[in-house]
């Protein structure tokens, strides 16, 4: 039970592979982050991808359970750095396949671990191909 944290409140009901992923973002979002803006760590989440600051009182519109969502830091080297969309993924393709290597290495010793990918909305890579397509034109 104790693996599973905060979602250890569904008690046997749902199965544990999904309690995991719960208690995984859980604990990114009760937690205090990074403020991008004044750099220390009180970055709160006060609603659905509202954050709000509770030192400099900057509101951020960011993840829904994140700050910085692999998705939105996709955007922002887009827009900001003119990055293009096609090789981000490319470099988010080659660290997935790196990853995955390791993992097949220390697999052999221990179980595997997964990770979540819960951030990656495939409505949201659409959205952005849209975007980027825009801005190129
Ligand atoms: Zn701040």
């Amino acid at each position: 039970m104790t693996k599973l944290k905060s979602a250890s409140r569904f008690g046997a009901r749902y199965s544990s592979p999904l309690k995991k992923i719960v208690a995984e973002i859980e604990e990114i979002q009760k937690k205090k982050q990074v403020c991008p803006r004044c750099g220390r760590k009180s970055l709160k989440r006060t609603s659905y991808a509202r954050w709000e600051c509770t030192k400099c009182k900057a509101v951020i519109a960011g993840g829904a359970y994140a700050p910085q969502t692999e998705m939105g830091s996709m955007v922002d080297r887009i827009i900001k750095k003119g990055e293009k969309y096609e090789e981000i993924v490319k470099e988010i393709e080659k660290k997935d396949k790196e990853e995955k290597k390791e993992e097949d290495k220390e697999e052999n010793k221990e179980k595997q671990k997964k990770k979540s990918r819960v951030f990656l909305c495939h409505g949201n890579v659409l959205s952005v191909r849209k975007l980027s397509r825009n801005l190129s034109q």
